[in-house]
């Protein structure tokens, strides 16, 4: 980052610390095309291990990991439950109607998760001429909500309502969530058949995400990756990183407690249009008349931001968030139009 800034419009944004670029350097490699990579292989077992399931599969990007799911998992011509406001309903470039033949059933989404009565709701409108449903996709944390978490019980209770439906679990903040809630992430991960988790944001790696779950659906999503023209070769310089990205989990503690700070700085000046005056992780949204008006103001101060809706600013933090740059934000956000 460029001295004198501090760039908050997402946790993808982050370099890869030293530490990364010399196990990319060091990493050890073949042609995962193959299964010959020893990087790549290492990484996906410590993954698997991490979230409780079988098998994982290292993926270029979270979009490519849900995508990847959605082909495994649903069958074309019918709906998948998902909240209305995740990014595989509202932030994949409307691509799984593409990808895998389906049609996104929204319920609602707005506290961050969703209930089995909506999901049970969806099930049951099958049996009046609308579309059967094949699987059912959460968000943990839910970005759109301010990276909230799902409450205990409550995607078992999802889980419980699919039946014999898989549930994939798009955690591409899965570790914020675990860091916020103690508990494990195989914990958290447990009802869903399949998880992803983004190893390029808060966990500061240039490039990946991982899906893992039981060893002959991950078989089966190693495919659609090459369909989808996914599949990479000496890809453990890449997974290195990621390796190294796994050890930062507990850092993250670090990323809610800025968030935190952020969030009081924005309530001193916006009050209630703060929508996350106690952030439980790493975004703070502001509803905002202006929202270029309030970007320039921070742009000037050395503070970027972004907008995920209309009138809805967005502030995140990650690995390459210090302390210096935290105060430069807050006096920033004190200060602002
Ligand atoms: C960022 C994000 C993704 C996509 O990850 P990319 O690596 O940017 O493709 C998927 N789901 C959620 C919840 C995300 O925040």
């Amino acid at each position: 980052m460029s001295a004198g800034v501090v760039d908050l419009r997402s946790d993808t944004v982050t370099r890869p610390t030293p530490a990364m670029r010399q196990a990319m350097a060091e990493a050890e490699v073949g042609d995962d095309g193959y299964g010959e990579d020893p990087t790549v292989r290492e990484l996906e077992e410590r993954f698997a291990e991490l979230v409780g399931k079988e098998a994982a599969l290292f993926v270029c990007s979270g979009v490519m990991a849900n995508q990847v799911a959605l082909r495994t998992l649903a069958r074309p011509a019918t709906a998948v439950v998902a909240g209305r406001q995740s990014h595989v309903m509202a932030f994949e470039h409307a691509a799984a109607a593409r990808n895998a033949g389906v049609q996104l059933a929204g319920v609602d989404d707005t506290n961050g998760w969703f209930s089995p009565d909506a999901v049970r709701s969806v099930l049951e409108s099958a049996e009046h001429h609308q579309p059967p449903v094949s699987l059912v996709c959460a968000e943990d944390t839910h970005m759109f909500s301010g990276g909230r978490v799902w409450p205990a019980g409550s995607l078992g209770a999802v889980q419980a309502a699919a039946g014999e439906r898989p549930l994939h679990l798009d955690g591409a903040r899965l570790f914020n969530a675990s860091v916020a809630t103690g508990e494990r992430p195989a914990e958290r991960a447990q009802p869903a058949t399949t998880v992803t988790c983004c190893l390029s944001k808060g966990l500061g790696a240039p490039v990946g995400s991982v899906l893992a779950g039981p060893s002959a659906v991950v078989e089966a999503a190693r495919e659609e990756r090459a369909i989808l023209g996914g599949g990479m070769r000496q890809v453990g310089v890449l997974a290195a990183a990621g390796l190294v990205a796994l050890r930062g989990i507990d850092r993250l503690a670090e990323d809610h407690a800025r968030a935190a700070a952020l969030a009081a700085a924005a309530v001193e000046r916006f009050g209630e249009a703060v929508r996350t005056p106690v952030p439980e992780t790493n975004v703070v949204l502001v509803a905002h008349e202006a929202p270029p008006r309030l970007l320039e103001h921070l742009r000037a101060a050395g503070v970027l931001a972004g907008t995920v809706a209309p009138g809805l600013v967005r502030l995140v933090t990650h690995l390459d968030v210090d302390d210096e740059g935290l105060a430069r934000a807050e006096t920033a956000l004190r200060t602002a139009p």
